[in-house]
């Protein structure tokens, strides 16, 4: 029986405490690796904080994005977890819509930032989400994901999360949970229903900034 989550957005204890255990600290050498990169969190809504967090311990350069112009020079960009409705209204009066839609660079959804990038928002993933599919906010649920990457599972947090009811010929399932695909990936996009920025395991952000460092190559 997966563990209940409560408490809205917030994770069972706060990220701080969560990245400041000594198991959450990178080597050195694995951070120099990502420090070229400026990687912006669309910061309008939801729990961007601790997006921008991994990020940093990762060894990425962050910026908050919040108007347009700041999507200008960056090499990737995360659309956090939250309410897709408040950040889909909010991104539509500062002109952010727009602005993702012509944004070249590698892009990674997480949760609400999924719904945003599916094929009935953005347009940008070729997927069919269903919006809290798997119930009200009590329905929220862990479970532990294969990343097929031979190490160990990775514990998924879903909170009010979406489903993935239909997926495109272009997309791959990186990972699935229950007969769900959860992490996916289409080119430049990542996508995932559950919220890697919430634990302590950094895989799924390395795997979005090894996007970014392929992608650079390609477009440069
Ligand atoms: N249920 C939210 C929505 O539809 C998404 C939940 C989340 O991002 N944790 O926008």
């Amino acid at each position: 029986m997966p563990a209940a989550v409560t408490g809205g957005s917030r994770p069972a204890e706060p990220a701080s405490a969560a990245l400041a255990r000594p198991s959450a600290r990178l080597p050195a050498a694995s951070r120099t690796y990502n420090y070229c990169m400026t990687i912006g969190v669309l910061a309008v809504q939801g729990n961007f904080r601790e997006h921008c967090a991994i990020l940093r311990r990762l060894g990425a350069e962050v910026v908050e994005v919040r108007l347009p112009e700041q999507l200008v020079g960056l090499d990737g960009l995360v659309i956090p977890g939250g309410e897709s409705t408040a950040i889909r209204r909010l991104m539509r009066l500062y002109g952010l819509d727009d602005a993702i839609r012509d944004f070249d660079g590698p892009v990674f959804g997480t949760c609400a930032g999924m719904i945003l990038l599916d094929r009935s928002h953005l347009g940008l993933v070729d997927v069919d989400v269903e919006r809290n599919a798997y119930g009200r906010q009590l329905a929220s649920f862990e479970g532990d994901i294969d990343l097929r990457d031979g190490a160990a599972p990775m514990h998924g947090i879903f909170i009010r999360a979406p489903r993935v009811a239909e997926v495109g010929p272009e997309v791959e399932v990186l990972a699935s949970y229950e007969n769900a695909p959860v992490l996916l990936r289409q080119g430049r996009f990542l996508v995932a229903s559950f919220h890697p920025e919430l634990t302590d395991d950094t895989r799924v952000h390395e795997r979005f900034l090894e996007l970014v460092r392929e992608e650079s190559g390609v477009r440069a």
